[in-house]
């Protein structure tokens, strides 16, 4: 079964404007989804709709997710916690034994590779390195769905780079579903598997690309 599941979706803001018109879409394990389109066509809206924060106006949404993490383009990290405590906080707030926290903490920063910046403070990192912490954060609550609301808009090229690529590896080694915005048609094609196009007002999706991945899953 599809991990989020949007059939007809239709939302109408209660100030009349109509900001999406039958969406309908379809995000599995392992997939990561893009959408992109100009500014206004409702991709905001679309994501806040998957989380759940928002209601539908017509048509239905599925999640099936024991689990959803949204990461945002602002990392919103605590600034007097280090890496490794920003990272913990999600699994303190479960009340995970500490020795299990840590352990959990020191994995996810490894795979975000920020192995050595443990106890560092989000001032002390770089912008590049706060959104891997902010991702490893999100990577900690195991999410089954990521909804990812242009996360690496405010970031250098370079960095950006190497964000995607490992955003990319870190969704083939643990097969989560992902629906991820951006303005960025390149990183749309580079990143994920399909890409969905949106366009016009009230939003809806134009086109629906297939793009197989490149190298088999690990
Ligand atoms: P995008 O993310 O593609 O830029 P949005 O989803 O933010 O687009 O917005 C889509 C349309 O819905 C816009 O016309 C916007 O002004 C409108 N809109 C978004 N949020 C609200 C809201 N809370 N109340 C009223 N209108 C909204
Ligand atoms: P990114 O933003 O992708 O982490 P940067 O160009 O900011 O890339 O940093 C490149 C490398 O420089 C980092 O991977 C890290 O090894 C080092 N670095 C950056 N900022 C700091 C810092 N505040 N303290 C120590 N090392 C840093």
């Amino acid at each position: 079964p599809s991990t989020l599941l949007m059939r007809g979706v239709c939302k109408t803001f209660s100030t009349g404007t109509v900001a999406l018109t039958d969406v309908s879409l379809e995000v599995a394990a392992g997939d990561l989804v893009s959408v992109v389109g100009p500014s206004g066509c409702g991709k905001s809206t679309l994501l806040r709709l998957a989380s759940g924060l928002d209601a539908v106006s017509g048509g239905t949404i599925q999640v099936n997710a024991a689990a959803t993490s949204f990461v945002f383009q602002e990392p919103t990290l605590l600034e007097w916690r280090s890496a490794q405590k920003n990272v913990e906080l999600i699994d303190e707030l479960r009340g995970v034994p500490r020795a299990e926290r840590r352990r959990r903490a020191t994995e996810a920063l490894e795979l975000v590779g920020l192995t050595g910046f443990e106890r560092q403070f989000p001032r002390q990192l770089s912008g590049g390195m706060r959104m891997r912490v902010s991702l490893a954060r999100s990577l900690v609550a195991e999410p089954d769905l990521a909804l990812f609301d242009e996360p690496f808009g405010a970031l250098d090229e370079i960095t950006r780079l190497r964000m995607q690529t490992e955003l990319q590896r870190i969704f083939r080694l643990k097969q989560f579903a992902g629906l991820f915005i951006t303005h960025s048609v390149s990183e749309a094609v580079y990143l994920s598997n399909r890409v969905l196009v949106m366009s016009g007002r009230p939003g809806r999706i134009v086109a629906d690309i297939a793009i197989p991945w490149q190298y088999p899953r690990p």
